[in-house]
């Protein structure tokens, strides 16, 4: 049989060319069963390939071989162990072959005795190349390793000691053997281990850190570990050491320990608690200061995380992991947050917090340690700040600033969720200005502060009233279900605005326009909504007092509208679009030509010729109007002076000119005429001023002193559109006018109207005791004509003669000479 594969199988390599002596070994190994494995080679070639391809444990060779020796196989340098057969009473091959490096050699013999001595041959040879290999590999293993390892005998001196230890310690191998390791131990110091003696170290061995000296006097942190070396009969033969150097672990310690030093004074310097969170183990450290901030003793908290968490305010919480865990990740370079944290005593202290990781070499964060500050204070002084900035410091509502931010949310909301529905009342006292002026600014703050704490008092909860400056507040309606809610909180306004305000021991009463804007008109931005309101709001105040106007979106295409006119006005005035059209004023007993009033046109590059309708109070309102009235001042004079030059006949006419409250207000006026006379050469008598009831009316004082200037100039003055305002005429006597015209809607149911007569009656009989003349405005027919007539009317204007016409058609007209009024013109052209 033969021997089975394993662990101790030999596979025995045999070169013999002599087959009987071959079979002889093989026969013998299977009568013993000796597990050897046996391949043969009857040459050295055969053997050389063998030995290439295969593995062996022994080599067993024949000296003499037909094609060569087993020298040759010996000097392959194979590694393996090589027993060599020679002859009988060859010796001296026998030396030969072992200074060649074989294991062993034996004579060959045919007994027995040889074939026993040969097993035991190879079995000393394997044995002794496996522990030659065991060392060789542990000394390799010795040199390569960064580690210092040292054996050192019973005595304590020194018989092995590996590369690393030579270069670590400055010592070459051949000085230190068989001196005593304590060269190494460095004095003066207390160790954690001493040198130490084999027989007291115990069996399993020791370890420990300490200090050991280099050959140049220089002391290296070690840690040490150690253990007797015990021979086969467990008995000590000597000790095995292996030092690491820890010099770098030791540098980092300290410096660590430095900074946490540091920290800790600095912490403790601070007044910050520190918490230090062990993240494999889950558990965290928090310093006796942190727990005292929140009131709490040692012992009251735990060693969580969730103790911590449990802590924090639960809007706060999501923010504050949110942030630990980015820095985990490695997403910031430290971790900062600032959250509220329930105090022993139940009320919420704001803290900061801030950490940073420890990572090992993959970036993984172990630990995370830190610090906590109370900034309870900082933050409730933010809070006032904030406050400051957000409200309004007269009424504490809040200002418009925070009024936008509310209804940027709102609008978010809404925009989330389509049911949120909600609603902006833009609120605008209507007396305010009359108190403020009237009772000074003390007054009107209190009465401010008033006002404010009753629109509180109207308002649900989560709803935000807001002043917006002056006499200016509004108002948010949040979760909202329809308009009626809204119309309902307008009222509560409304009455609560109605009951009299008690300032200063005087009862006032005052009342608010209100303009409405709701969310499902579908707003993107707070401000347009705002905006909206604000549209809503000047719609009721124009309406009359204390109304109330829902915005709805024709009245913002109407803004627009005006926008765009306001935007086209302006650049109209530098590009010189206007016109003066000129309507023919007449006599109403002769038909004859008196002379023109001016009327100022607006040739828009888009929409053709506009009316002053269109655009005169937009002109107004942005302070365009006085540049255009003084244009017009200067364009008819000019012109009707070109005019009396060309027709002769013509040099009695006049021309009346429009004069608005600005422009009579305006300091410039008088210096305006005069210098547009002079400039003309128009004489004065030929110009004529029209000025309405109600401009005269605004301000009294002021229009009496400017138009007795004027007058004295010789320029003659009409009080325009009279019969709309709610003058009297005896109101009006004492001003130096010369004319009275007399308002077109009296005119135009003159002939229907038996009371309107006899208004137009009456005031013509009035105007001629007062030495006025009057001309009648818009007359169309000739019925309204004769009448006027019968009533003693002096002058005329209207579609009956003639419609404003363009300075050609005027001329048209001059060239006729000075027929009466026969032919009336109809268009205007
Ligand atoms: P106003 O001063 O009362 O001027 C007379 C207005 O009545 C003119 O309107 C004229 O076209 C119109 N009118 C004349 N006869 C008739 C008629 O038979 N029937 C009807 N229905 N209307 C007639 P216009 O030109 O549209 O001017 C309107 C207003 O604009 C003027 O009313 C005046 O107050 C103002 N205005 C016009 N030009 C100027 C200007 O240069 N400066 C100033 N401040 N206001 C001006
Ligand atoms: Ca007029
Ligand atoms: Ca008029």
């Amino acid at each position: 049989m033969s021997a089975k594969h394993g662990e101790t199988t030999l596979r025995l390599l045999l070169i013999e060319d002599d087959v009987v002596d071959r079979m002889a070994i093989e026969r013998f190994v299977r009568q013993e069963r000796l597990a050897y494995e046996i391949v043969g080679a009857s040459s050295t070639d055969e053997a050389k390939k063998l030995l290439a391809n295969e593995t062996f444990d022994v080599v067993l060779a024949d000296y003499h071989l037909g094609d060569g020796t087993g020298l040759e196989v010996l000097e392959l340098g194979t590694g393996l162990p090589i027993i060599v057969i020679t002859g009988a009473g060859d010796e001296e091959t026998a030396v030969r072959v072992l200074r060649a490096g074989a294991y062993d050699y034996l004579v060959k013999d045919t007994a027995r005795r040889y074939l026993k001595m040969l097993t035991v041959t190879i079995d000393n040879a394997r044995r002794r190349h496996a522990s030659e290999m065991e060392a060789r590999m542990l000394s390799q293993a010795l040199t390569s390793i960064n580690d210092s390892i040292y054996v050192t005998d019973l005595e304590g001196c020194f018989t092995t000691v590996n590369d690393s230890f030579s270069k670590t310690y400055g010592y070459i191998e051949s000085d230190i053997l068989g001196v005593h390791h304590e060269i190494l131990w460095a004095e003066g110091v207390t160790q954690e281990l001493s040198p130490g003696s084999p027989s007291e170290m115990p069996l399993e061995g020791e370890k420990g850190e300490c200090l050991h000296r280099r050959r140049d006097g220089s002391v290296l942190p070690v840690l040490i570990s150690r253990s007797p070396i015990l021979d086969g009969t467990h008995r000590r033969r000597g000790v095995v050491t292996a030092v690491r150097d820890i010099t770098e672990r030791k540098d980092w310690e300290q410096a660590l320990r430095a900074s946490e030093e540091r920290y800790a004074l600095a912490a403790a310097g601070s007044n910050d608690g520190l918490w230090d969170w062990d993240l494999n183990r889950g558990t965290i450290y928090f310093s006796t200061r942190w727990k005292s901030i929140l009131g709490y003793a040692e012992e009251e908290i735990g060693d969580q995380a969730e103790s911590w968490f449990e802590l924090v305010h639960p809007e706060d919480l999501e923010l504050l992991k949110a942030q630990l865990d980015a820095h985990l990740q490695g997403m910031t370079p430290d971790f900062e947050n600032e959250h509220r944290v329930r105090t022993r005593s139940d009320e919420f202290r704001w803290v900061q917090t801030r950490g940073v990781a420890v990572r090992d070499e993959d970036g993984t964060a172990y630990r995370l340690a830190g610090s906590q500050r109370d900034v309870t204070d900082r933050k409730n002084t933010q809070e006032l700040l904030t406050h400051a900035a957000l409200h309004d410091v007269l009424t504490g509502l809040p200002n418009r600033a925070l009024f936008m931010d509310r209804l940027d949310n709102a609008v978010e909301r809404f925009r989330r969720r389509p049911d949120n529905h909600f609603g902006v009342i833009y609120l605008d006292l209507d007396r305010f200005k009359v108190i403020n002026d009237s009772l000074g600014h003390s007054a009107g703050d209190k009465l401010l502060r008033s006002i404010s704490r009753r629109l509180k008092s109207c308002l649900r909860v989560g709803d935000t009233v807001a002043r917006l400056g002056g006499d200016e507040f509004a108002i948010l309606l949040t979760d909202i279900k329809d308009l009626a809610e809204v119309d309902r909180v307008a009222d509560r306004i409304d009455q609560e605005l109605d009951r009299p305000f008690n300032i200063h021991g005087h009862e006032f009463f005052t009342a608010a326009s209100q303009g409405i804007a709701l969310s499902s008109t579908g707003y993107e931005r707070p401000e347009d909504l705002l905006r909206d309101a604000d549209t809503a709001m000047y719609r009721a105040k124009s309406e009359g007092r204390s109304r109330r106007v829902v915005f709805d979106p024709a009245m913002h295409d109407r803004a627009m509208t005006r926008l765009h006119l306001e935007n086209d006005l302006r650049r109209a005035v530098d590009r010189q679009e206007f016109m003066v059209y000129y309507q023919p004023l007449v006599g109403v007993q002769n038909g004859r030509l008196e002379g023109f009033e001016a009327l100022v046109r607006w040739r828009h590059p888009e929409k053709g010729v506009l009316l002053p309708g269109e655009f005169l109070d937009v002109a107004q309102e942005t302070g365009l109007s006085t540049r255009i009235g003084w244009w017009v001042l200067s364009e008819a004079s000019r012109r009707m002076k070109t005019w009396q030059q060309r027709f002769e006949w013509a040099s009695e006419l006049s021309v009346s000119v429009n004069l608005d409250a600005k422009q009579l207000s305006s300091t410039e006026l008088i210096e305006r005429v005069e210098s547009e006379l002079a400039a003309s050469g128009l004489e004065a008598r030929c110009l004529q001023l029209e000025i309405t009831e109600a401009t005269i009316i605004e301000n009294p004082k002021l229009t009496h002193s400017i138009l007795s200037r004027l007058h004295r100039q010789g320029i003659r003055l009409h009080i325009d559109d009279f019969g709309t305002g709610y003058s009297s005429l005896s109101q009006l006597h004492r001003y130096p006018v010369d004319f009275l015209k007399i308002d077109r809607s009296f005119i135009g149911r003159l002939s229907s109207d038996e009371k309107d007569q006899e208004i137009v009656r009456t005031i013509i009989l009035l105007a001629h005791n007062m030495h006025l003349e009057v001309m009648a405005e818009g007359v169309e027919t000739p019925e309204q004509l004769s009448l006027l007539g019968l009533l003693g009317c002096e002058y005329a204007q209207g579609f009956l003669f003639a419609k404003p016409l363009s300075p050609g058609a005027v001329e048209d007209l001059l060239e006729l000479g000075p027929v009466p009024f026969g032919k009336f013109v109809t268009s205007e052209a």
